[in-house]
């Protein structure tokens, strides 16, 4: 009985904060910029170990010179390779996007296929690259269990898990699934814009009393103020009630975390 209503104040303590990053992160969305599932599959594979404002400085040349399966499947590799290289591991990345446009072309007539099992049995793409295509490309629900997402959901005490799989299984428990894929991108503009890994600007921050980590960063608004990042870093000063003057201008470029 007791665990009955501790899962269920949980759920509700998840799903209060899932709204107030609903109000504080309005502009949420995928940051690798794309307009094609098969764009969004090339981007996510280089996306690994690097920031997407990089990848994004890659890919609208690369989208220009490859835009079908085929192409990447007949790409000459030393072209490729030159074209990746900003993104750095660019050998691996080469034979992944090289790979995965052979066997788009060979099994699924050089479409990108709309299921997650399909999904993580493509070259370059694991279950977190599948859910952000599922979430962005084709509008199923999906919940990107990524290293801020990871960090936040424990900070938050949603779960205990530290296995990326349990903890999209536990987090799909506590938030309806027509808001996995919106949920995914607050959390993680929340992890890029504010709750940072080494210093979470506490005191700037909406979540303040509902975090159980709260104080794990400074909580004097002056000091906080100038943690938070993104175009909206004053926007989300005001929206914690803190004053937006506070945030240094440069504080305003776009976040570059991986
Ligand atoms: S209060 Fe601190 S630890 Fe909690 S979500 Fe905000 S920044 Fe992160």
């Amino acid at each position: 009985m007791a665990r009955a209503s501790s899962d269920l104040s949980r759920k509700r303590r998840a799903r209060k904060m899932a709204r107030v990053l609903e109000e504080t992160h309005p502009d949420a969305h995928c940051e690798l910029n794309h307009e094609t599932p098969l764009q969004l599959a090339v981007a996510t594979i280089l996306s690994a170990q690097t920031t997407d404002v990089r990848v994004n400085e890659v890919t609208p040349k690369l989208f220009a010179r490859y835009p079908t399966a085929a192409d990447y499947a007949g790409a000459d590799r030393a072209e490729l390779e030159g074209l990746l290289k900003p993104t750095g591991f660019f050998r691996n990345k080469t034979n992944s996007v090289m790979r995965l446009g052979q066997v788009l072309v060979e099994q699924y007539d050089g479409e990108v296929p709309r299921t997650l099992d399909e999904l993580v049995r493509l070259p370059g793409i694991g279950r977190k690259t599948a859910n952000v295509i599922l979430g962005n490309a084709f509008g199923v629900p999906g919940i990107t269990v990524d290293t801020h997402f990871q960090r936040l959901v424990r900070r938050w005490e949603w779960t205990e898990q530290t296995d990326p799989v349990k903890i999209e299984h536990a987090i799909g428990a506590l938030i309806e699934k027509r808001e996995w894929t919106m949920l995914s991108h607050r959390v993680i503009f929340h992890g890029r814009r504010v709750c940072h890994a080494r210093k979470p600007a506490c005191g700037a921050c909406t979540l303040t009393k509902m975090c159980p980590s709260y104080g794990t960063g400074p909580t004097e608004a002056a000091a906080a103020a100038k943690l938070l990042k993104g175009p909206r870093a004053r926007e989300l000063a005001v929206a914690a009630g803190v004053d937006p003057e506070l945030v240094p201008a440069g504080a305003m470029a776009a976040p570059d975390v991986p």
